[in-house]
């Protein structure tokens, strides 16, 4: 995968270099390249930046130096997919993740100021694919705190940038839940011990109770998560979970809604 960031301060993707990113950039997994955008500047002080039509506070990014810099990066190539970090933009999520690593090329536009000329946006749309994409309802001062999260989502699920794929499989997200409480040696830690079934070498009870406190926390903390599952895709034992925390399906069976107030356990 090759991965180009457009930005006027290139040195806050410095840190893509560090840990396995950094790694599966070494290795040639990932080909990342950042480019300045005021190299694409043609006035004495490199100029990025005017104030805005219609008035209003704060400048806005002027559209020649981005127009310039994007014939140059995108080229004439196919199958590029511009990644527009924004807070008007699609919320950033697992989903939209595994979408962007199954492309071979990302090209990253950080915006600062106000944001970027809305022409440029628009005239990009007509030769590449758009995607502006929020990372939350809060505004940051620029798009490169954005791209670092992105591209570090996104580049773990390119195969071999993680070296245990299974790692992926049993994640947050990875089947519409969280994942549930972890634990590590020691078994006993400040009189607190560890499940007992995680040290039962009981790898079906484990696996059962791992998905019970995922399918737990997720209803305490994400509810959303939950009123997305299908029901048939759950096993009983998945309901009478989801049950006891207050779900049931829909009269339809389509999906499930909150019942109740949930059942002690
Ligand atoms: N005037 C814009 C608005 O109200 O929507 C905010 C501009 S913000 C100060 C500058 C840049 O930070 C944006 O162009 C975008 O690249 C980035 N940014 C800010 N908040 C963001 C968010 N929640 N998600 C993704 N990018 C964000």
């Amino acid at each position: 995968m090759r991965v180009d960031v457009l930005t006027i301060f290139p040195d806050y993707l410095a840190p893509l270099r560090l840990s396995l990113i950094g790694r599966a950039i070494d290795e040639g997994r990932i080909d990342v390249r950042v480019h300045d955008l005021r190299d694409w500047t043609t006035d004495r002080h490199r100029t990025v930046d005017d104030s805005p039509y219609g008035g209003g506070a704060g400048m806005l990014m002027r559209p020649e130096p981005w127009g310039a810099a994007l014939d140059a990066v995108l080229g004439e190539e196919p199958d590029v997919r511009v990644v527009v970090p924004t807070p008007s933009g699609e919320p950033f999520t697992q989903a939209l993740a595994h979408e962007l690593a199954a492309q071979p090329r990302l090209v990253f536009v950080c915006g600062r100021y106000e944001g970027i000329d809305q022409r440029v946006l628009d005239e990009v749309g007509e030769r590449a694919r758009v995607t502006e994409v929020s990372l939350g309802d809060y505004v940051l001062n620029g798009g490169e705190v954005a791209v670092l999260v992105v591209v570090e989502a996104v580049a773990r699920l390119v195969p071999g940038v993680i070296g245990n794929a299974t790692s992926l499989v049993h994640e947050s997200f990875a089947d519409g839940l969280l994942e549930g409480p972890a634990y590590t040696k020691p078994s006993v830690w400040r009189e607190r011990a560890v499940p007992d079934v995680l040290l039962s070498g009981h790898h079906g009870q484990i696996a059962r109770w791992q998905r019970d406190e995922a399918l737990r926390r997720t209803s305490a903390r994400r509810p959303d998560l939950v009123a997305a599952l299908v029901p048939a895709t759950l096993d009983r034992r998945d309901l009478e979970v989801l049950e006891a925390c207050g779900w049931r399906p829909t009269a339809d069976g389509a999906r499930l809604e909150r019942s109740a107030a949930p059942v002690a356990d």
